[in-house]
């Protein structure tokens, strides 16, 4: 296994950067209707503040870090190497019918290789480096 934090840790605060912008994003929009649903009518006030949860959004849609491993740069979000994201060990069980797979170790259902990440990511599913300390 080999220890690539160090090197991952940018793309991973990057990540949660991303995440954090699209939440404050998000919660600025729903505030903003909230508001207005409180108050009977969208006024210029609510409309500016949705805008802008829907302006930091979007932007932050663009700085989507790549989420790809430094030791053998191939993506990790989706669960499709050997091993498994959450507990690095190679215990992905093929792939079942409705397309997810199982780790045997951790118990965990990946996600559809086509929809969703892997959550709590950890290791490289491709090479089993070890990524992150809390799971990305
Ligand atoms: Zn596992
Ligand atoms: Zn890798």
């Amino acid at each position: 296994m080999i220890d690539a934090r160090e090197a991952f840790s940018e793309v991973a605060s990057q990540y949660r950067r991303f995440e954090r912008m699209v939440a404050t994003g998000m919660g600025l929009f729903a505030f903003s209707v909230v508001l207005a649903s409180l108050w009977g009518r969208m006024n210029g006030f609510f409309a500016a503040i949705g805008f802008l949860g829907w302006i930091i959004t979007v932007a932050s849609l663009f700085s989507l870090p790549r989420l790809a491993c430094p030791a053998c740069s191939k993506r990790i979000d989706k669960p499709v190497g050997d091993w498994c994201p959450c507990c690095g060990q190679r215990s992905l069980s093929g792939s079942t019918l409705s397309g997810r797979r199982k780790c045997t170790h951790c118990r965990r259902s990946m996600p559809n290789r086509q929809k969703g990440r892997v959550q709590k990511i950890r290791f490289c599913t491709n090479c089993s480096a070890y990524l992150d300390e809390e799971g990305l």
